[in-house]
C-alpha cells in the first residue's frame, strides 16, 4: 500500500527556496511527469526507500551508474577502506594506475586514459583534444543525443533538455553553437552530406553508440561502421560517448559489443560505481597530446580521487566475474518480453527498444530509430503511466525520453512484479 508523498512534498517545498527548481540537476524535479519528486532516504540492492516510507524497485539507479545496485558489499568495503586512508591528496595514488590499466585492458579503443569527475567533463575535454589534435574546429553530433552540459554540446540535445523543450540554451554563445553541426541519429546519408561540404574542417563526430537520451535507440546495422569509415576518410576523429553504455551494455563497452573501434572514448556513470567519475581515453598518439605530455590543457583538483577510484574499481572488478553481463541480459530480455506481451494484451501501442540492460519504452505505434520518431510518443500517456507505476512501487525514470536500467541485484521476482504492475497500469490508462 502506497503511503503517499506528504513528506517528500514538504521537503521539496523547502528545497525550492534554496536550489534552482529544488534540485541540483533538472530531471530530478519530475517536471515532465507533472508531480513533485520523491525524496530518497536510502537504498539497498534493487530497491530505494523514500522519506514517506515507500519502497520502490529502482529502474533509475542513479541514472545508470549503479549496475551492482545500491550498497553493494564490494563497493561499500572498498569505500570504507579508502576512507580510512584519507579522502584526497592531489598527488598520485596507486589506485589511479590500477584503474587506468583495467580500463585500457577492457576498452578496445583505449590505450591511454585520463580520469575526470563527470561525463560532461569527459566529453568537453575529448572535444578539446580532438580539436587540438586535428587543428580543426567543427564538431558533428546527433539530434536528440545528450553529451553533458558543455556549451559545444548543448545543441539539439536530448535527455532533460528534450523533456524541458529547450533545444538550445540561453548562455551558449552563437559563436560556439555555430561550430556544432547536428544531424539525425542513424542517418548516415546526412553525415555523408555534411562531410562532403565541410569534410576538411571537421575535427570529430561524437556519437552515443546506443542513443540513451531520447529513450533507448540502438544503432541501425551499418551506422557505426559507416561513421568509422567516413571519419577515417576525411581525417576526422570518431568519438564514442560511452558515458551511458560504457561497462553497461558489455564488459568491453558498446564498441566491444558492436565491433567498431573509435579513436576516442568518453566514459562516466558505471566507471565510478556511483561516485563522481568520468574518463576519456583513446589511441596513444592522440592521448599524448594532453598536458603534461603535450600542449592540450586539461586538469582537475579532485580527478582520480581515491574514493571515486575505489568505488569504480570495485564495480568494474565485480562486473568482470563470469556471467555478470549474461545474467543482466537474460533479465532485461524477460522484462522487455513481458512489457511487449502486456502491450499486445491491452492493445496499447508500445515501441520497446533494448540493448543489454538498457530498456526504452515509448508510447507510440512507430518504430523508434531517431529523435523524430521518439517524439511521436504520447507524453501525456507516459505521465499517467509513470504515476500508476510509482503508486505500485516501481520507480521509473521520470521522463519519456530516458531509458530504464537494470542492476545485477534485480531479482526474477522484481522483474515479474514489474511486468504485473505494468499490465495493471496499461489497463488503467
Ligand atoms: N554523455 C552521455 C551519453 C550521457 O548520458 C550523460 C549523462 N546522462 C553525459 C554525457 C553527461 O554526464 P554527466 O551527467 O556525468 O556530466
Amino acid at each position: 500500500m502506497h503511503r503517499g508523498y506528504d513528506r517528500s512534498t514538504a521537503r521539496f517545498a523547502e528545497a525550492k527556496k534554496y536550489l534552482p527548481g529544488g534540485v541540483n540537476s533538472p530531471v530530478r524535479a519530475f517536471k515532465s511527469v507533472s508531480m513533485t519528486p520523491i525524496f530518497i532516504d536510502h537504498g539497498k540492492g534493487s530497491k530505494v526507500y523514500d522519506v514517506d516510507g515507500n519502497e520502490y524497485i529502482d529502474y533509475i539507479l542513479s541514472w545508470g551508474p549503479l549496475i551492482l545496485g545500491h550498497c553493494h558489499p564490494a563497493v561499500q568495503t572498498a569505500l570504507r577502506s579508502a576512507i580510512e586512508k584519507g579522502i584526497s591528496f592531489g598527488v598520485p595514488t596507486t589506485i589511479e594506475t590500477d584503474m587506468a590499466k583495467l580500463v585500457c585492458e577492457r576498452v578496445p579503443s583505449v590505450e591511454v586514459v585520463r580520469m575526470v569527475n563527470s561525463g560532461t567533463e569527459a566529453t568537453m575535454s575529448a572535444l578539446r583534444l580532438a580539436r587540438g589534435f586535428t587543428k580543426r574546429e567543427l564538431i558533428v553530433k546527433f539530434i536528440g543525443s545528450y553529451h553533458g552540459s558543455a556549451d559545444s554540446l548543448l545543441i539539439k540535445a536530448g535527455s532533460g533538455v528534450a523533456a524541458l523543450g529547450l533545444p538550445d540554451s540561453p548562455g551558449v554563445p552563437e559563436s560556439v553553437a555555430s561550430k556544432t553541426i547536428a544531424v539525425p541519429y542513424n542517418d548516415l546519408e546526412s553525415v555523408k552530406k555534411v562531410f562532403a561540404q565541410f569534410g576538411e574542417e571537421i575535427a570529430a563526430v561524437i556519437v552515443e553508440p546506443v542513443a540513451g537520451n531520447m529513450g533507448v535507440v540502438p544503432p541501425v546495422p551499418g551506422f557505426l561502421e559507416g561513421l568509422r569509415e567516413l571519419t577515417r576518410t576525411y581525417g576526422a576523429l570518431l568519438i564514442f560517448d560511452e558515458v551511458m553504455t560504457g561497462f553497461r551494455v558489455d564488459l568491453h563497452c558498446a564498441q566491444g559489443r558492436f565491433g567498431v573501434t573509435p579513436d576516442l572514448t568518453t566514459m562516466g556513470k558505471v566507471i565510478g560505481g556511483g561516485m563522481p567519475v568520468g574518463a576519456y581515453g583513446g589511441r596513444e598518439e592522440i592521448m599524448r597530446q594532453i598536458a603534461p605530455d603535450g600542449p592540450v590543457y586539461q586538469a582537475g583538483t579532485l580527478s582520480g580521487n581515491p574514493l571515486a577510484m575505489a568505488a569504480g574499481f570495485a564495480t568494474l572488478t565485480e562486473m568482470g566475474k563470469p556471467g555478470m553481463y549474461e545474467e543482466l541480459e537474460r533479465k532485461a530480455s524477460r522484462l522487455s518480453e513481458g512489457l511487449a506481451a502486456n502491450a499486445k494484451e491491452t492493445g496499447i501501442p508500445l515501441a520497446i527498444n533494448r540493448v543489454g540492460s538498457m530498456v526504452g519504452v515509448f508510447f507510440t505505434d512507430q518504430e523508434v530509430i531517431d529523435y523524430e520518431t521518439a517524439k511521436t510518443s504520447n507524453v501525456d500517456r507516459f505521465r499517467k503511466y509513470f504515476r500508476l507505476m510509482l503508486e505500485q512501487g516501481i520507480l521509473l525514470p521520470p521522463s519519456q525520453f530516458e531509458g530504464m536500467f537494470l542492476s545485477t541485484e534485480h531479482s526474477d521476482e522484481d522483474i515479474e512484479r514489474t511486468i504485473e504492475a505494468h499490465l495493471r497500469a496499461l489497463k488503467q490508462l
